[in-house]
């Protein structure tokens, strides 16, 4: 573990945790890569394809590359296993998200290891990926029943038409997952879609395969029927297409050019597609607030994750006449952040993920500084720590030209800019493409729901960074322009993953002239009964 900056060296407020000495290639075994890797769905001669850990550049994994053949061969398998599964009830196979429920928190010291190898992040952070998880097999464990239950309806006839909404599974969900929260982007999404009844078949990142390969396993071990949750790898242009081809719905969590792709593709053949795209997040400090939580809320928001968090914060606005003072606050904690790579608690950050993500947040910031804009902390790549580290950068005098200003950057990188009143900072938070998150500081906590529906983001978070809405799990979760369509939580977060039907029984009498009746007879009783169905207040 190595502090950030040579004035608090050895004076953080965590003792830093070493690791105990743990290495990379001794938490993630050579041994356990290979056990995983049989879980992937691809031919026995298939390529390999290598990863590299974050934090140290060594080899990771060797993991086989599935083809599109083998893609068709991972639908098949599932569409036989969907068959059976679907037959089950519904609060059997909730039984299995509550049994995974138990299984992760007991062995989550396995996959934290595994994120961490993975992807470079701290491994408090890491463990958000376990929390997120664990809400969401919680909540639709014992929510699905709920959710998934007929419900009557009013019939064409009241008393004689007896209608039922039902919920089918769509059969094969296509599911295409980033790498930067590997277990919560697999798990929440695949947990909602098995419960109402779908097999999936999943292409997570390459770099992050084995924490889904990982996720995989303990699900089966909780009850999942194994050929339910395929596993594909492969270059996303090349197998992803294959996936959205064969898929029966399509759940895509990744960037907003991608994300149109896979749009493009599900819409050509009619099926649906849910959308979880990039933002770019803004965070209002009213000058109301209470600077040191809302300072201390800005760490988190800017750089869990390293800032590789879809609703990380990167545009953050304050009020004028607190500006100074909240700002002496956020740069003091961003300064004494600790960054590091052990495989224990203890560090505030760790690295980046990729050469590609460290290229992306040198040159934004690099171009920001030639153009202007001021350094306040930060600013720089840390090789001395590990070949992807970056410091947490807070950037002052940002204009509307600079790519920082504009473009995700998704990365540990935030623009400051002041603002005079409300709706100064609501207009300049909404003068984005994107509309993901937002967060908002005030003691009034009235006044910052007010100020959250005039935010054209999916969610908002009131004296929170993230956490509240992300895992506010029977809640949606989405993006509004850019940032994507559809919902992930709550009802829509399952109800995506079925096709609703509708069952109607009609008794008696037909809806049709009938026992003699005229075809004038029969259009006058309907006008009458439809006229006092109205006064009878009928919906
Ligand atoms: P990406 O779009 O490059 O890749 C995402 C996934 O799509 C990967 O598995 C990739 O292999 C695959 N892919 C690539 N090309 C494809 C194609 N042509 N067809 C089908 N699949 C293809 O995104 P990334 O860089 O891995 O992830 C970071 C982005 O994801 C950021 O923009 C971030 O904001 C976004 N994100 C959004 C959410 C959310 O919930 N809204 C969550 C996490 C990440």
């Amino acid at each position: 573990m190595t502090d950030i900056t040579a004035e608090n060296r050895g004076g953080g407020r965590n003792p830093a945790a070493p690791g105990a000495g743990r290495t990379v290639a001794s938490a993630v075994p050579q041994s356990l890569v290979a056990r995983l890797a049989r879980g992937v769905t691809a031919a026995g001669d298939a390529d390999l394809t290598r990863t590299l850990a974050p934090l140290t550049g060594e080899p990771l994994a060797e993991l086989p590359q599935s083809t599109p053949q083998d893609v068709t061969v991972a639908y098949e398998l599932a569409r036989r296993a969907q068959q059976a599964w679907a037959a089950q009830p519904v609060r059997r196979r909730a039984a299995v998200l509550l049994r995974f429920h138990d299984l992760l928190l007991k062995r989550q010291d396995e996959v934290l290891d595994l994120i961490q190898a993975e992807t470079g992040k701290s491994r408090l952070h890491a463990f958000e990926e376990v929390l997120g998880a664990a809400l969401a097999a919680r909540h639709y464990g014992r929510a699905a029943v709920g959710y998934l239950k007929d419900r009557r309806r009013g019939g064409a006839l009241p008393v004689l038409t007896h209608t039922v909404e039902g919920r089918r599974p769509k059969g094969v969900i296509g599911q295409i997952s980033p790498w930067n929260y590997p277990l919560e982007l697999s798990v929440s999404d695949a947990l909602p879609a098995f419960v109402a009844g779908n097999a999936v078949v999943n292409k997570p990142d390459t770099q992050t395969a084995l924490t889904a390969l990982w996720a995989r396993e303990l699900l089966i071990e909780a009850g999942l029927p194994a050929d339910l949750w395929q596993i594909v790898i492969g270059d996303g242009p090349v197998i992803g297409p294959a996936v959205v081809e064969h898929a029966d719905y399509v759940s895509f969590t990744g960037s907003t050019p991608t994300g149109r792709d896979v749009a493009q593709r599900a819409a050509a053949r009619l099926v649906g597609a849910s959308l979880e795209l990039g933002g770019k997040n803004a965070l209002l400090v009213l000058a109301d607030a209470d600077l040191d939580k809302a300072a201390e809320g800005a760490v988190r928001a800017c750089f869990s994750s390293a800032g590789q968090l879809c609703i990380s914060i990167e545009r953050l606005f304050v009020h004028r006449s607190v500006a100074d003072a909240f700002l002496e606050r956020f740069v003091a904690r961003t300064r004494a952040m600790r960054l590091g790579g052990g495989l224990a608690y203890g560090a505030d950050m760790g690295s980046l993920v990729s050469t590609r993500q460290l290229e992306t947040v040198t040159r934004h910031v690099e171009e920001a500084v030639k153009a202007g804009a001021t350094v306040l902390t930060g600013g720089q790549a840390r090789p001395e720590l590990g070949p992807l580290f970056y410091e947490p950068t807070i950037l002052d005098g940002v204009t509307p030209e600079m790519t920082v200003c504009g473009q995700e950057t998704f990365g540990p990188v935030v623009s400051i800019y002041r603002f005079d009143t409300d709706e100064e900072a609501v207009e300049q938070a909404n003068a984005t493409p994107y509309g993901l998150n937002s967060s908002v500081w005030t003691k009034d906590r009235r006044r910052g729901r007010a100020i959250a529906t005039r935010l054209r983001t999916g969610t908002v978070n009131v004296n929170e960074a993230y956490a509240a809405a992300y895992g506010s799990v029977g809640s949606p979760m989405g993006g509004m322009g850019d940032s994507g369509l559809g919902r992930r939580h709550g009802a829509e977060g399952i109800l995506r993953f079925t096709e609703a039907q509708t069952v109607a029984t009609q008794r008696l009498l037909p809806i049709a002239p009938s026992l003699g009746l005229t075809d004038e007879k029969f259009a006058a009783l309907m006008t009458t009964g439809l006229r006092a169905l109205k006064a009878l207040g009928l919906k």
